[in-house]
């Protein structure tokens, strides 16, 4: 395999009155939440995906069923982690990650620095190398009519020095 791969994931979740809204690790107070069968981390989801992606190792489907009650409100902090533990197992590791997260409610700009830096720390990475952006759907489509939210990833991996080339 080369030294650099890319990976790139997405995720969609309905919104849901009374849900928690968690964001990349980070509880953000809202009127609503994201239903799903974990915590619905949609932005842990998205990156999560894209890890995988990036040595393809198949998604967080095949790794984390919706279907095992193991993952029923399962913290995607943890999922987030273990997908990058299998990453970081075959001798790569995260060099940047990029994300969009799509929106109309709540603003998420004042909530960019925390989940970058949870981020960080989830995946042990420089917070200069994790990007968070936010974005309106304009009102269009579900998400723009606020009835689901997305997100999405791209980000790149290298081979480790000490695994050779
Ligand atoms: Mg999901």
């Amino acid at each position: 395999m080369c030294n650099f791969r890319i990976g790139q994931g997405m995720d969609v979740h309905r919104t849901e009155t009374g849900r928690r809204l968690v964001l990349g690790g980070v509880e953000i107070e809202c009127e609503f939440g994201l239903l799903g069968h974990s915590d619905a981390d949609v932005l842990c989801h998205a990156i999560t995906d894209a890890l995988l992606g990036s040595l393809a190792l198949g998604d967080i489907g095949t790794h984390f069923p919706d279907t095992d009650p193991a993952y029923k409100g399962a913290d995607s902090t943890v999922l987030l982690k273990n997908a990058y533990g299998l990453v970081l197992a075959r001798g790569y590791r995260a060099v940047n990650i990029d994300c969009t997260v799509v929106t109309e409610r709540p603003k998420l700009m004042p909530h960019v620095p925390a989940i970058r830096k949870s981020l960080a720390d989830i995946l042990s990475m420089d917070e200069e190398c994790v990007s968070v952006k936010a974005k309106t759907a304009e009102r269009l489509g579900a998400v723009g009519e606020g009835r689901a939210m997305e997100a999405y990833c791209t980000l790149l991996v290298e081979k480790m020095a000490s695994c050779g080339a």
